[in-house]
């Protein structure tokens, strides 16, 4: 018999009632250090003093209103985002797969508007994840999420990730290549810094449009605001969610005046993207995390944290194999499978989220202390060890 929740999801048998900072308490009273921040989505941990005041705060104001009326929290985190970063406007969705969609449709529309209406594959890389919406989906060409979908959103091909000789196939008839800088779901994948700057290159020489998904390597993860900033590279459109909104359903589309300027009144819409309860949220969470203070604690937790992080794979070496990622988007490499490993998390109280690639994801509020970041890698040693 079916649940009454749709079972799309492989739900491990464990329930919270109350999160504070990187612990959860389950049902039963017991806790669990948080490595996974709901996947990159609670950047100040669980209950962050600061968001809990901007929310309640704005919910004893104004929570929504519609977007045929000038919404000034809007204003303010677009402001933030457009002074922070390459872009020259922002729309906000309510997730990363929004993001995503609306990403495709300005892409087509820029070149429908240039008098290339015919100008529309996008291509996309092996391991992407942008989501699991019609365009999202196609994008990626994943197996286990396109299988049984089809006719799929025609329009978009697959590159290898990392491949700089593979580049050649982006023409002049090339619509857009959306990536991933740092591949999440696909693994922790790092994309290789000339493989990157080379990308940009062959988009300047053809004209196509870069789109970067950081909707799981962005605000603040990798120790620098945006993923892309390590690479000294800017795209043209930008996919944010996640921790955006630090726990709150916030998403947004960063673009430059050109690449946006197909989008004209009429044509995309949302009925809660872009609310009042959202984005002051969404404006605390911006002005924390992108206090070079805050990203500077970001690097040097990542760097802390990765240390210890070899130690374990050294000792465990039956169990792992490497580490990767920058910042606090860690992946772990497993030689054992990676839902074994997560498993034995679980037995030692330590939630970590698993990836393709056989990878032990990472990802933990970015306001963690070291204390907590030391005792992750304790409970992980000793899962490890009840694995070997
Ligand atoms: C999670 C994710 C998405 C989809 O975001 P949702 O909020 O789940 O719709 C898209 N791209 C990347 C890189 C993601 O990690």
């Amino acid at each position: 018999m079916i649940t009454p929740v749709l079972p799309t999801y492989n739900r491990a048998p464990i329930a919270f009632v109350e999160g504070k900072g990187s612990w959860l308490t389950a049902e039963d009273g017991s806790r669990y250090l948080d490595m996974g921040a709901g996947i990159a989505v609670n950047v100040l941990g669980h209950a962050a003093p600061e968001l809990v005041e901007a929310m309640t705060a704005q919910a004893a104001k104004l929570w929504h209103v519609s977007n045929v009326y000038r919404i000034p929290e809007q204003e303010k985190l677009a402001t933030a985002l457009v002074e922070a970063t390459f872009a020259d406007t922002v729309f906000f969705t309510n997730s990363g797969t929004e993001a995503a969609e609306l990403a495709v449709k300005m892409v087509r529309k820029y070149w429908y508007e240039k008098g290339q209406p015919d100008r529309i594959e996008i291509f996309a890389f092996d391991g992407a994840f942008h989501g699991r919406s019609a365009a999202a989906i196609a994008a990626s060409g994943a197996e286990k999420m396109v299988k049984g979908f089809g006719p799929l959103l025609p329009g978009f091909a697959r590159l290898a990730f990392g491949d700089i000789d593979g580049l050649k196939a982006i023409t002049d008839k090339t619509a857009a290549v959306m990536i991933e800088p740092m591949q999440g779901e696909g693994g922790i994948r790092v994309a290789p810094d000339a493989f990157l700057k080379a990308l940009r290159a062959a988009c300047d020489e053809t004209g196509a449009l870069l789109v970067f998904d950081e909707v799981q390597c962005g605000v603040g993860r990798t120790g620098k605001l945006f993923a892309h900033e390590w690479f000294g590279v800017t795209p043209d459109i930008m996919m944010v969610a996640k921790g955006i909104g630090g726990g709150f359903p916030l998403g947004a589309v960063l673009a430059t005046e050109d690449a946006a300027s197909g989008m004209v009144v009429g044509t995309h819409g949302s009925t809660y993207g872009g609310n009042p309860l959202g984005c002051a949220i969404g404006a605390r969470v911006m002005q924390i995390v992108s206090d070079p203070a805050f990203l500077a604690e970001v690097g040097r937790k990542g760097a802390f944290f990765r240390q210890k992080l070899e130690g374990l794979v050294a000792s465990h070496p039956d169990v792992f194999e490497e580490v990767r990622g920058q910042g606090l988007l860690v992946g772990l490499k497993c030689v054992k499978p990676a839902t074994d490993v997560v498993a034995a998390g679980y037995a030692q109280h330590v939630l970590t989220i698993g990836a393709a690639d056989n990878v032990v994801r990472l990802l933990p509020a970015l306001n963690i202390t070291d204390e907590d970041l030391a005792e992750a890698v304790d409970r992980l040693d000793r899962a490890a060890s009840a694995l070997a």
